[in-house]
């Protein structure tokens, strides 16, 4: 068994307490673990099922907030070193709350996992779509030609504006959602929250231009910021630490 770099087991491992943990991954349908209680293939088992718990949301299945941030800031190291063109899409779900107050909360969180469903057919494999808020999406987009973005990003659109949601024996349900996309700046070191402040903005201007629609910027961004310039010189972006 590899384990981490100074990992010393200092107890016997049948004091160690493991009901909790198995009660949760029960709960979720991942109790199911391979090998004899205690045995090495049992305990990897239970860690890799916990850490899958860990890295999603548990009413769609997409990757959570934790593993969006962890992925994002990957990428855009990736891009800073290898200069590939990565997209980031955010996506929010138009007057959602209309949906709450008309249907209630239950009827909401179907319409949450049926966009989330759809948004998760439309992507490639090599691709992060996550649930990072509420009624909010976001997907991670490596090596996406610009041609290419615009192409994924109206598919989404489209594919959730046809669907046809049964929320209820008598209920069908559809809505749509606004798009905002912006590219990673290439060969240039820089943040997580910069290259999420733009892509919000295209976000920001699909829904005051009129919802359902995608608002990408245009090209990859070449112009660099006074804190992406800062980075570029080894100074940290102010709020993050080293
Ligand atoms: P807009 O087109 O401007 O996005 O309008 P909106 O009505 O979608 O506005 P907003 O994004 O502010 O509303 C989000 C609502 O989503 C508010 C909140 O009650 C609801 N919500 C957040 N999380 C959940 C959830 O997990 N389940 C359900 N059913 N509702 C949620
Ligand atoms: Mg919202
Ligand atoms: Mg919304």
């Amino acid at each position: 068994m590899s384990t981490s770099p100074g990992f010393r087991p200092t107890q016997d491992l049948a004091s160690l307490q493991f009901d909790r943990a198995l009660q949760l991954l029960q709960q979720a349908g991942l109790g199911d673990l391979q090998g004899a209680p205690g045995s090495a293939v049992w305990l990897q088992g239970m860690i890799d099922a916990l850490c899958d718990l860990s890295s999603r949301d548990a009413l769609t299945g997409l990757p959570n907030r934790r593993t969006f941030f962890a992925a994002l800031s990957r990428e855009i190291d990736r891009v800073a070193r290898s200069g590939e063109p990565a997209l980031l899409l955010m996506l929010d779900i138009d007057h959602f709350k209309r949906v709450n107050d008309a249907h209630g909360h239950g009827v909401g969180d179907l319409v949450i996992k049926a966009v989330a469903d759809a948004l998760a057919e439309c992507v490639r494999p090599m691709d992060l779509p996550a649930r990072i808020g509420g009624e909010e999406f976001a997907v991670i987009l490596p090596n996406c030609p610009p041609a290419f973005g615009q192409t994924v990003a109206e598919r989404v659109r489209l594919r959730v504006e046809k669907q046809i949601i049964a929320a209820g024996p008598t209920l069908k349900l559809g809505v749509t959602v606004s798009i905002g996309g912006a590219y990673a700046p290439q060969w240039v070191r820089s943040t997580p929250s910069i290259w999420m402040e733009r892509s919000d903005l295209q976000l920001y201007r699909a829904k005051s231009e009129g919802r359902n629609r995608t608002c990408l910027e245009p090209t990859p961004v070449s112009t660099v910021s006074a804190e992406e310039k800062g980075l570029l010189f080894g100074g940290n972006p102010p709020g993050e630490l080293e």
